[in-house]
């Protein structure tokens, strides 16, 4: 992932809401769209000119030829604040990220994310490095927010679950576990679209925990279509079963795997 700033300039007077506004709006929609990562932007007021620095995942994120429908709506509506299109300047490596998966096509894919995660979730499965976003036509109504909302979704549902400090976490894991919870089918649906979209087998990801024993934990059938899943070699460690039909992969409960 990579650090850019975007400079936006102001050609005549303009007020902090107004800029605020429509700064925000970009964003977001850049966010949507895949081309930035994270939900929180610094803007920087300096001389006659605002600063945002943003995680992308590339270093052409935010070149025009990636842009929605949305972003361009919102690049127009910056003049309303009195700003120019920002001026994108590349700031270096982000070396506390991970990098993009290379362009090329990947046999499969996964949607695949955790609450640490701030890259996008679809996934290569061949290098299980994840792939931009906007690199795909969009996944429904003009970009990829239904995606993004999924993935923040999960994710809060993840940190609850990991941190197992409150009465929420049986009902967050539920929804990360079960086939008929509403993240898990709105997921799953969204696996479906992006599948249509690029014409790659694309799969969604069953997170698994508890369990009595590994032989019990082996012997899970998908859950989905009740069929054997069980590989007979993980995949990067962490998918041990895979069902084609119902285009699911799972972990062996961690409990069961020390
Ligand atoms: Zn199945």
């Amino acid at each position: 992932m990579y650090v850019v700033e975007l400079v936006f300039e102001c050609f005549d007077d303009t007020t902090i809401s107004a800029v605020e506004k429509g700064i925000n709006g970009l964003m977001d929609a850049l966010r949507f769209n895949g081309q930035v990562l994270g939900r929180e932007f610094p803007v920087v007021l300096g001389d006659g000119e605002f600063m945002v620095r943003a995680v992308c995942p590339d270093q052409d994120s935010m070149h025009p030829k990636y842009h929605s429908d949305f972003v361009k709506v919102c690049l127009k509506r910056l003049s309303d604040a009195s700003l120019l299109a920002p001026k994108v300047r590349l700031l270096g490596l982000d070396i506390n990220s991970e990098q993009a998966a290379e362009e090329e096509t990947p046999s499969w894919q996964v949607l695949y994310t955790t609450y640490v995660h701030t890259c996008s979730p679809l996934r290569s499965g061949e290098s299980l490095l994840p792939i931009p976003l906007y690199r795909n036509p969009p996944t429904l109504n003009g970009d990829h927010k239904s995606v993004i909302k999924w993935q923040t979704e999960w994710q809060a549902c993840d940190e609850i679950q990991m941190a197992g400090g409150c009465k929420a976490e049986h009902a967050a894991l539920r929804e990360l576990t079960e086939v008929d919870s509403d993240l898990f089918r709105r997921g799953w649906d969204i696996r479906g679209r992006i599948e249509y979209i690029t014409h790659i087998p694309t799969y969604y990801y069953q997170y698994r925990v508890g369990g009595k024993s590994l032989q019990d934990e082996q012997a899970r059938k998908c859950p989905k279509c009740g069929g054997d899943w069980l590989l007979d070699q993980p995949l990067h460690d962490i998918f041990y079963f895979k069902c084609d039909s119902c285009r699911i992969v799972s972990n062996i409960s961690w409990d069961h795997l020390k």
